[in-house]
């Protein structure tokens, strides 16, 4: 049978439909181009905001006509929006066949002849033990999954409900997996967890990036996410010390408000957090520091506002992604009083993104004439040749040109230095040094 996924969401989803369509793979089932072409859609969903998941069912409707021509397809809802709803989603879409929550993933290839309306969202005890056959989407970077689900319910997320408790899968797993990784080619890892500085087997986090820093072939190793609360001395002389960990961290400030923080469960203060940013840039001067805002948290006031817009300003991040609040069900956060007016919230998030704009353009013009390592992530055929796609050891994405006195042609997974001749808010370019 012929499968066609679609997926919403964050990197946790991206690789988890890379395991799913594995183990479609190994139940003997192949990809299909198109949802037209399909006899198994799967959507792997996203619920982290309201908006996610109205792009969602908005979707499902559009392709509900597929099933009027094809009664036999089957259509799986999997993912964050399959747990948090289980049932009521054959009640809102009645032509949903199964629904298949994060932790049952395992069971997609089998459904065929199962149902109608089957539910799999049970807790899976055995899910870090579960190896799972996975169909990689790159040959140069891979995702490697070291920890599912997380402890830390902050007030505003949905994730410990969707993905459920923190459980670190064993490091002998994972460095055999990434082994196997390098083998294959692969250039640079990112170990994949909701809060990945609390992973905890055998070993901790910076034992395990000491353990990959040591597999011949990578030359990369990323990790995402980071929570602040976790971040300790520890894995900062890791970072700083083992020469693949590369130097960029994403670091979640939510607010800059310690007050705000406290009414997300964050653990921690503003000022804690700006210490773990002064230890970070004292042992790693030119580390990249990403963040993720929320504007308009409920009871959240003007003054705490302009204290986040401080906290950008004086922490001067490298990158941000930011957010309206979005009260999400089951949350604490949804039950608290004060919500605001979405005008508010929206103002609040222009201004958010209006000075982090400012400062991102600030530095990467900073970067122009400097020398960067990159890794050659795709090569795209150009009208003046070659270009080289790759990002920098910061996590920027930088484009240039195959330098043109030289026939060797420079194919992805090399790493070149450059030379930054432009920049721009998203991205660099460059030419390659001789
Ligand atoms: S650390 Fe907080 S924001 Fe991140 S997944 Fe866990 S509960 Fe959600």
């Amino acid at each position: 049978m012929k499968y066609y996924i679609e997926t919403f969401g964050c990197q946790m989803n991206v690789h988890d439909s890379e395991k799913i369509s594995g183990i479609m793979k190994s139940g003997g089932h192949t990809s299909a181009s198109a949802p037209a072409e399909a006899d198994i859609l799967i959507f792997n969903t996203c619920c982290i905001r309201e908006k996610a998941e109205q792009k969602f069912f908005s979707r499902l409707g559009r392709l509900k006509s597929l099933k009027k021509r094809n009664p036999g397809l089957k259509i799986v809802v999997a993912g964050c929006i399959a747990q948090q709803e289980k049932g009521a989603v054959f009640q809102r879409a009645p032509y949903v066949d199964y629904v298949v929550g994060p932790q049952n993933i395992h069971v997609i290839k089998e459904l065929d002849g199962i149902g109608p309306h089957y539910t799999a969202c049970e807790d899976n005890p055995l899910i870090a033990d579960t190896e799972y056959q996975t169909d990689r989407a790159d040959s140069v970077k891979a995702w490697v999954t070291i920890m599912y689900g997380c402890d830390n319910y902050c007030s505003y997320c949905v994730v410990p409900y969707t993905r459920g408790r923190e459980i670190s899968r064993p490091a002998v797993k994972i460095l055999e997996e990434v082994e196997r990784l390098a083998q294959d080619g692969v250039k640079e890892i990112t170990f994949l967890g909701q809060n990945v500085n609390s992973y905890m087997s055998d070993i901790n986090f910076p034992a395990l990036l000491k353990k990959a820093n040591e597999i011949d072939g990578i030359r990369r190793i990323r990790f995402v996410t980071s929570h602040p609360k976790d971040l300790s001395n520890e894995l900062i002389r890791a970072i700083s010390n083992l020469d693949k960990v590369c130097e960029h961290i994403h670091l979640p400030l939510q607010s800059g408000s310690s007050r705000v923080l406290r009414l997300m469960n964050r653990k921690y203060t503003y000022d804690d957090y700006l210490k773990k940013i002064k230890l970070l840039r004292s042992a790693l001067p030119d580390i990249a520091i990403t963040t993720d805002i929320i504007a308009g948290f409920p009871g959240e006031t003007g003054e705490d506002h302009a204290a986040t817009l401080r906290a950008i300003e004086e922490i001067g991040f490298d990158g941000m992604f930011a957010f309206k609040y979005s009260p999400r069900p089951e949350t604490a956060a949804s039950r608290l009083e004060g919500h605001l007016d979405e005008e508010v919230q929206s103002e609040r998030l222009y201004e958010i993104i209006d000075i982090q704009n400012l400062i991102t353009d600030t530095k990467n013009r900073r970067l122009k004439g400097s020398s960067q390592e990159i890794l050659v992530e795709a090569v795209i055929e150009g009208r003046e040749g070659p270009i080289l796609h790759g990002r920098t050891r910061t996590n920027k994405i930088v484009v240039c040109h195959q330098p043109a006195d030289t026939d060797r042609l420079i194919p992805p997974g090399d790493i070149v230095d450059i030379t930054v001749t432009k920049t721009a808010r998203h991205s660099l370019a460059g030419i390659v040094r001789q």
